[in-house]
């Protein structure tokens, strides 16, 4: 069966550019990858993927593409070198290139890893967390706060090699020191980290007894930081490059320092807004009065009007906590409880009776919501 021409099987002009090539062979590799041609179908979607593949490796090549200009399917030959997994992999790299994340689950979920310039993989290293409890008074107006965090430093005992001093690391002989191997699956050539060495391309017949052939050693740093106001809880902060080492020369991971704010003796945070609870006695629930109420910012006073019910709430604006990304500062909404006398002496419970045998010749309308009640409570057992 006479070949196809790559321009045609590509869908792209003869003088298309790299990036056309690149958008078409992603096109179609989109359409016709394994994945998602199943069953009937899978045959021919398997054929047409890798051509698409053949055709996409070698119009990518400038070399090779300028080859197939001149000289058709004659002047290149797909099994040659590049696209095979060959040494190096360098086929797999155009793949993985023209892909992006797009199909980076299938080549083993490597995460970060890609090829250093020595040739072995290089991982960024691990993120870390780290929890951080402050105030409600502290995540409103902000804090600046020394924490203590692990770093890695070059052992000192094997500067770093991970090997025992006066001995060396061996270069793998799985990977041949590149830190990666190749597996087959269906037709894919997949890269994995080499499971001999770790990805590092190097085998150490005797480990450092410091650091166990990690070539690092943790210790503690202080790190400053910087929490701003109106942080809230489970909020994070990134501390860039503080986290764990990255392997082979990759770079280190960051820090996330997550807030927790501890319980308050007096405000319920929600949001911006902030609630609390105000006692206040019988008689100034009757009589009206000023009451002094807390805020984050100090005591503010508020007046009671006669005749105030229990959880009443007030809304002292602007007095709640202004967010990290908010304009304005939230409310302050204090919501009063009326207390019941306890203790009372021979005369207070006296006069008390008295009062109440007073309320009771004014009938319903010393206690209106006790009047509607009833009245609910009578319909309801009519
Ligand atoms: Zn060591
Ligand atoms: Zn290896």
């Amino acid at each position: 069966m006479a070949k196809r021409d790559y321009y045609e099987i590509l869908g792209v002009a003869k003088n298309a550019s790299e990036d056309d090539i690149k958008k078409a062979y992603r096109k179609l590799a989109m359409k016709y990858h394994p994945d998602r041609n199943q069953g009937d179908g899978a045959k021919a979607a398997e054929e047409k993927f890798k051509e698409a593949k053949e055709a996409y490796e070698m119009l990518s090549d400038t070399q090779k593409r300028a080859a197939y200009d001149q000289y058709g399917h004659a002047g290149v030959d797909p099994n040659s070198g590049m696209g095979r997994g060959g040494p190096g992999g360098e086929g797999f790299g155009g793949f993985a290139e023209a892909f992006g994340d797009i199909f980076g689950d299938i080549f083993g979920g490597q995460g970060g890893g890609r090829r250093g310039g020595g040739g072995q993989q290089v991982y960024r290293g691990s993120d870390l967390s780290y929890a951080m409890e402050i105030t409600l008074e502290e995540a409103a107006n902000g804090k600046d706060s020394q924490i203590r965090i692990p770093s890695w430093d070059n052992c000192d005992t094997c500067g770093g090699t991970g090997a025992k001093p006066g001995t060396k690391a061996k270069t793998c002989t799985t990977c041949n020191g590149s830190g990666t191997v190749h597996m087959r699956q269906g037709f894919f050539s997949i890269q994995q980290s080499c499971p001999h060495c770790h990805g590092t391309g190097k085998i150490i017949p005797e480990p450092c007894t410091t650091c166990n052939g990690a070539g690092k050693t943790k210790r503690q740093k202080t790190l400053e930081v910087k929490i701003p106001a109106g942080i809230n809880e489970g909020m994070r902060i990134r501390s860039a490059g503080n986290g764990e080492p990255g392997q082979n020369g990759g770079p280190p991971g960051d820090l996330y320092i997550e807030i927790r704010i501890k319980p308050h003796e007096i405000f319920e945070r929600d949001g911006d807004d902030l609630h609390c609870t105000v006692p206040i006695g019988l008689t100034t629930a009757a009589l009206g009065g000023t009451v002094e109420v807390p805020t984050l910012s100090g005591k503010v006073e508020i007046e009671l009007p006669e005749g105030t019910q229990h959880g009443k709430t007030f809304r002292l604006r602007g007095k709640g906590i202004k967010g990290i990304r908010s304009a304005y500062p939230g409310d302050l909404f204090t919501h009063v409880a009326i207390e019941t006398p306890v203790k009372l002496t021979e005369h207070q419970r006296k006069l008390l009776k008295e009062l109440d045998e007073s309320f009771r010749k004014g009938g319903d309308k010393h206690s209106p919501n006790s009047k509607s009640w009833a009245d609910r409570v009578k319909d309801l057992f009519k």
